[in-house]
């Protein structure tokens, strides 16, 4: 058996907030009460939306939290030709091919407006046909993405939080990007690569990823590599039933923590959440035993800005 390992794999995209800080909690008590090691990933392949200043109060927020790193982070932008050297594997199964489509005309080409997953509608095929010559004709007016073709047929698993899951990436997504048209690998493939290099063997995160899992199966299976144990957990919804994350920027965790706020109360109330205690002031270790995922609980967390605030003593 391999070490256990999780991991964090934010996106250094703005400031952590509550919800962020419940899924690096419990994956890090997930790798913790295993007797495992727990790693932090740093998201950062999209440089327009990412910004350093964003990984330096993670990191500070983690501290603040309680929630150890074992080594050095992974930083995605760094591990291009890691990346590069996936598609030439992937390039070898021949389910990989350029496409010169843009949004707008994924949009004009498809009936159905909408896919299963967040990539938008199901892309169509249309570049799948395209020959050598086709496109190296067309290359010189628009760099291509690649696109992975996945194989006919349902992928299931079975997610230690949401229960089996099941879909066929074929029918309901379609082929889908890998590397996109500036040469930067998709989220799909770095998350891949990345987490078999680093041994990772337990993934926790947030449902709202539960959906790209059989993508990532998809990709797991074609570049031989073993696939980790998922586990996703219910969002925290506010009292409107809207995703938390989306709308309390005032519980940004880098503000708590200046405004004084004890880290105790902040791990009280995300356990609290997540079904496994009260809600009184804990550390994190002080959680680990006796913890396992049966405990954690399976339907969203409901609560408000007013419960928050008494919480946290605001
Ligand atoms: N970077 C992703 C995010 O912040 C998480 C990726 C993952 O956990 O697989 O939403």
């Amino acid at each position: 058996m391999p070490p256990v390992r999780g991991r964090f794999a934010p996106s250094p995209t703005g400031r952590l907030h509550l919800g962020n800080a419940r899924s690096a909690l419990l994956g890090w008590l997930q790798a913790r009460a295993l007797g495992g090691e727990f790693l932090l990933r740093i998201e950062d392949l999209d440089a327009a939306r990412c910004r350093p200043a964003y990984v330096d109060l993670l990191e500070r927020d983690l501290e603040w939290l309680g929630l150890t790193w074992d080594g050095v982070p992974l930083v995605q932008s760094e591990r291009r030709e890691v990346y590069e050297a996936a598609l030439e594997t992937l390039a070898r199964t021949g389910q990989l091919y350029p496409c010169f489509c843009s949004r707008a005309e994924i949009a004009r080409a498809v009936t159905a407006p909408h896919g299963a997953s967040d990539e938008g509608p199901r892309y169509p095929g249309t570049c799948r046909p395209l020959s050598e010559a086709e496109v190296h004709a067309r290359t010189s007016s628009r760099p291509p993405a690649l696109r992975f073709a996945p194989a006919p047929g349902e992928l299931s698993f079975a997610d230690a939080l949401a229960g089996p899951f099941s879909q066929d990436v074929a029918a309901e997504v379609g082929d889908f990007v890998v590397r996109r048209n500036d040469g930067v690998a998709s989220y799909q493939l770095a998350v891949v690569v990345d987490d078999a290099a680093s041994g990772i063997t337990h993934v926790l995160r947030g449902e709202d990823l539960l959906a790209s899992t059989p993508r990532q199966l998809a990709l797991h299976r074609a570049l031989g590599l073993p696939p980790p144990v998922y586990a996703h957990v219910p969002l925290v919804l506010g009292e409107d039933g809207k995703r938390l994350a989306k709308r309390e920027g005032a519980f940004a965790l880098a503000e708590l923590r200046e405004s004084g706020v004890a880290p105790e109360r902040v791990v009280g109330l995300l356990a609290a959440w997540s079904g496994l205690t009260d809600g009184a002031p804990v550390r994190p270790g002080e959680l680990v035993p006796g913890f396992s995922l049966a405990r954690v609980r399976r339907t969203p967390a409901r609560t408000s800005e007013e419960e928050i605030r008494m919480a946290l003593g605001l």
